[in-house]
C-alpha cells in the first residue's frame, strides 16, 4: 500500500469495486528489472495490465511490447510506440491479423508449429521469427503449459524450415509459468535452448535471440525472491549454458511490472453462516471471479487482504466469496482466511497486489479479444 494510492483512497472515496494503481510502482519495478539484468531488452507483455496509462509509462521508459492481438499491438502503435519495438509473441493468430500487423511494420513474430509458420510465411514474408518451447512449468502458480511451445526436435526442424520459406529464422522462447518461484526452472529451459542454438549453428543456422518469457513473481500471500536473485539465477544458467557467446536476451515481464502496484478496493456485502452449529462465516464481497479475481480460479493466487480500520478484537475462519449468483463464484474455501469476527456489511475489505492480470480479466476483451457479441433475432 503506497501513500500516494492510500491518499488517493481517502480523498477520491471512489465507489466499490475499484482497482487503483500507482504508476510509480511500475516504474521502479522496471528501473530495478533494467538495473540487474541489464542485458536483457524489455518486451511488456500488455496482457497483464493493457491501461493506456500503464502502456503509456512503459513507452516514455523505452520499453518494447510482447503483443498477442491486433488491438493490443493498436494500443502500443497508439502510446507512439515504433513498430520496430513490438513483438506479435502470441503463438495462435488470424492470418489476416499477421497481415495487418506486417503492413503496420511488425516484423518479429512467434510459433510453436508447422501450420502457423506457413501463415507468417504467406502474411509477413522475410520477417523475423522465433518458436517457442514447450515448458512444463513446474514450481508455477499460474502455470502456461501444454497450451504453448513444442518439443526440441520440432522446434528444430521448424527452423529449418522457417529460413526454407524466406523467413528469418531468429531465435527461440519459453515461459517458465507465471508466478514462477523456482529459480531452477530457468536453468531448464535456458539448458534447453542452449542446445538447440548449437545444434541448429551445425546446419549453418545462427541464431541472434533469445526470449526468456515471462513469470517473474509478484508478492502475494507468501513473500518471493527480490528480483536480483532472479535476475542473479538467469544470468548465470545464460554463462553456464552460452558460455561468452551468449545471444541477444529479451525478457517479456507482465505480473513482475504491475502486479504490486494495485490495490482492489471492495466492500463486504454480506457475513453469514450455513448453520447455527457452524464456526465458519462466508464473507461476501462486491467483487469475486468474473469481476477481476479469474486467478483466484483452483485458489492459483493466493491474495493479501487487508481490512480498512484494521479490525479490532478477535478472528475466525472465512470462506472468501464474489457476489454472483455462480458457486463457482468462490475465491478461497481451502486456503483458510482469518477475519475479524466483527466483520459486517460494508467494511472495506482492499486486496493488495491487483495490478496484474485483473481489470484485464475483469474486462470482457482480454488480451484484446473482443468481448462475445449478443444477436437477439
Ligand atoms: C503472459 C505472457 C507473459 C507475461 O508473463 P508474466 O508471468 O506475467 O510475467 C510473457 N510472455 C508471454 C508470451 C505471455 O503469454
Amino acid at each position: 500500500m503506497t501513500d500516494k494510492i492510500s491518499r488517493f483512497l481517502a480523498s477520491a472515496q471512489p465507489e466499490t469495486p475499484c482497482l487503483v494503481v500507482d504508476l510509480d510502482v511500475i516504474a521502479g519495478n522496471y528501473h530495478a528489472l533494467r538495473h540487474y539484468l541489464p542485458l536483457a531488452e524489455v518486451f511488456y507483455a500488455v496482457k497483464a495490465n493493457p491501461a493506456p496509462e500503464v502502456i503509456a509509462l512503459l513507452a516514455g521508459l523505452g520499453s518494447s511490447f510482447d503483443t498477442a492481438s491486433r488491438p493490443e499491438i493498436e494500443a502500443v502503435l497508439a502510446a507512439g510506440v515504433a513498430p520496430g519495438r513490438i513483438s506479435f509473441g502470441n503463438t495462435i493468430k488470424k492470418l489476416k491479423d499477421i497481415a495487418w500487423a506486417y503492413e503496420r511494420g511488425v516484423r518479429l513474430f512467434a510459433f510453436d508449429s508447422e501450420a502457423e509458420l506457413d501463415k507468417l510465411a504467406e502474411a509477413a514474408p522475410g520477417s523475423k521469427v522465433f518458436c517457442r518451447l514447450l515448458m512444463t512449468c513446474e514450481g508455477a502458480e499460474w502455470p502456461l503449459s501444454r497450451k504453448f511451445g513444442c518439443e526440441a526436435d520440432m522446434a528444430r526442424a521448424l527452423m529449418l524450415k522457417a529460413r526454407a520459406l524466406g523467413l528469418v529464422p531468429y531465435g527461440l522462447s519459453f515461459h517458465v509459468g507465471s508466478q514462477q518461484t523456482r529459480l531452477d526452472q530457468w536453468d531448464l529451459a535456458i539448458g534447453r535452448a542452449a542446445a538447440l542454438f548449437r545444434d541448429l549453428a551445425a546446419e549453418g543456422i545462427a541464431l541472434a535471440m533469445l526470449n526468456l518469457g515471462g513469470g517473474l513473481p509478484a508478492r502475494y500471500r507468501d513473500d518471493v525472491a527480490p528480483v536480483e536473485r532472479y535476475a542473479g539465477a538467469i544470468m548465470q544458467a545464460m554463462t553456464d549454458h552460452f558460455g561468452n557467446d551468449l545471444p541477444q536476451m529479451i525478457t517479456e515481464p507482465g505480473r513482475s511490472l504491475v502486479g504490486d502496484s494495485g490495490i482492489l478496493e471492495t466492500e463486504v456485502v454480506l457475513v453469514s453462516r450455513k448453520s447455527f452449529a457452524d464456526d465458519e462465516r462466508w464473507v461476501y464481497l462486491d467483487v469475486g471471479k468474473f469481476g477481476g479475481l479469474a486467478e483466484t480460479m483452483d485458489e492459483a493466487i493466493k491474495y493479501r487482504l487487508q481490512l480498512v480500520g484494521g479490525g479490532e478484537g478477535p478472528s475466525g475462519p472465512v470462506v472468501l466469496a464474489g457476489p454472483t449468483c455462480d458457486s463457482a463464484d468462490i475465491l478461497y474455501e481451502k486456503h483458510q482466511y482469518q477475519m475479524p469476527l466483527s466483520l459486517k456489511p460494508g467494511d472495506r475489505v482492499r486486496i493488495l497486489s491487483t495490478g496484474a492480470y485483473t481489470t484485464s480479466y475483469a474486462a470482457v476483451n482480454f488480451n484484446g479479444f473482443a468481448p462475445l457479441k449478443a444477436y437477439f433475432v
